[in-house]
């Protein structure tokens, strides 16, 4: 189906949890969100009616999220409940990958289509500084977990934040050996976020992807390695959506530059959102939610599908830079 905008909708990312494992200093405050109460989340069965009501509208792809889903009890027997469903083609996850070393396996027999690994620094010490609490090695054990399960592709998502410095180049390079398609994120403002550790989003911290792509190269460049080139079509990872792809000539992966500050890409939004606490959420950057909880719980199935009319009838045009919003990331479900 399409919405007021005349845009195709048929992606819904599905927040399973706002609790985590880890607390990103972008992410979530230090002392964590307030959780929600047990009675607030979604049960299981609850995500499963409201996927099979959003297939009716024209959902063909899910995306697990959180949080991080795979704190979620239950999250294996959901993947496979969903990859069972008519009319779902696709059920990915996004993770922080520590708990894969002990799930990738399980997860793709039950049909999980994909994974995206989120990981910001391949140094020890300030990925600890990142998570907060996280240790690198836990990630990268996920990462290896995920190819060794077969999942293809492995995608690793990096948020860049220019007062951390992060290393881009070496990020970049995980593309080279192992088929992992690398994708640089603009740090978006969402969420308050404020740590004690002075963290909270600010405009300068933003490194815009145009900006990053010739710092990349230019350090690839002086290290004797070629430049990034376009990727071309048949490298490009399946369920490309807004990345731009390029590569180092003969790489096994690719490195992605996904834009939603410096180049918008609302006109192509094919996306809603699913919070743990059951609201339909038409724009990342707006905080519109439509309590689709409530409309189950008490009207059921119909009433649940008139919410998602109601989304399609409510998604914005584009998020007009918008700034901050009321719930974090680990809450909406990134
Ligand atoms: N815990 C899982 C993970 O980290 O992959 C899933 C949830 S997390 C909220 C989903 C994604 O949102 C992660 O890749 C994370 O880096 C990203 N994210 C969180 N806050 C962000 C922000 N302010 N700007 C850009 N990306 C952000
Ligand atoms: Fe947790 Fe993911 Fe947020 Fe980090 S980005 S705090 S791993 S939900």
């Amino acid at each position: 189906m399409k919405d007021s905008h005349g845009r195709v909708i048929d992606y819904l990312r599905i927040s399973l949890t706002d609790r985590c494992n880890f607390r990103c200093i972008y992410c979530m405050p230090e002392e964590g969100v307030c959780m929600m109460g047990h009675d607030e989340i979604l049960r299981i069965e609850e995500i499963e009616t409201i996927a099979r009501v959003a297939t009716r509208i024209g959902i063909r792809s899910v995306r697990l999220t959180g949080g991080e889903p795979l704190v979620r009890k239950g999250v294996v027997d959901l993947v496979a409940a969903l990859k069972g469903m008519d009319g779902i083609e696709n059920v990915s996850l996004t993770t922080n990958g520590v708990l894969l070393s002990e799930m990738a396996g399980d997860l793709k027999e039950a049909g999980l289509s994909r994974v995206n690994i989120s990981l910001d620094t391949l140094d020890p010490e300030q990925f600890t500084y990142i998570t907060r609490v996280g240790k690198l090695d836990s990630t990268m054990r996920g990462i290896d977990a995920a190819l060794e399960a077969g999942f293809n592709p492995v995608k690793i998502n990096a948020v860049t934040v220019r007062r951390l410095d992060q290393d881009f180049l070496a990020f970049a390079k995980l593309s080279i050996d192992r088929p992992l398609h690398v994708r640089f994120i603009e740090y978006m403002p969402v969420g308050s976020s404020t740590g004690s550790d002075g963290s909270g989003w600010d405009r300068t911290d933003v490194i815009p992807s145009e900006e990053l792509l010739q710092i990349i190269n230019e350090r690839a460049v002086a290290q004797g390695l070629p430049e990034l080139v376009s990727a071309r079509d048949d490298d490009k990872p399946l369920g490309w959506g807004p990345a731009r792809y390029f590569e180092f000539p003969g790489a096994k992966g690719t490195v992605g530059f996904i834009s939603p500050l410096s180049r918008h890409f609302c006109s192509e939004c094919n996306r809603l959102r699913l919070t743990a606490d059951g609201k339909l959420r038409p724009c990342l950057f707006s905080d519109r939610e439509i309590d689709v909880r409530t409309a189950l719980r008490e009207g059921g199935e119909e009433a649940v599908y008139n919410c998602f009319l109601e989304a399609l009838n409510l998604k914005p045009d584009d998020h007009h830079d918008k700034v901050g919003t009321e719930r974090n990331m680990s809450q909406i479900g990134g």
